[in-house]
């Protein structure tokens, strides 16, 4: 699976069209971590590629739009 799945999972969705309707209006967008073992999801800002982790300490977060290749 991969993070952008998990991501979809984690927030509810069953695909990406249903968040991307749901987020793409928004000025924040779900995110989540990069690392492995590890998936933190938070708000960020949509365009976010390397957030930061608050379990891992890193700047590890993308948000789900970079994840999907929209931004
Ligand atoms: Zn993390």
């Amino acid at each position: 699976m991969t993070k952008l799945q998990k991501l979809l999972e984690i927030e509810g969705y069953t695909n990406l069209t249903e968040l991307l309707a749901a987020n793409i209006t928004d000025s924040v967008c779900p995110a989540i971590c990069m690392n492995e073992g590890c998936n933190y999801v938070c708000e960020m800002e949509p365009d976010q590629d390397r957030g930061w982790c608050e379990e891992c300490h890193t700047n590890s977060m993308k948000a789900a739009l970079v994840l999907a290749g929209v931004i």
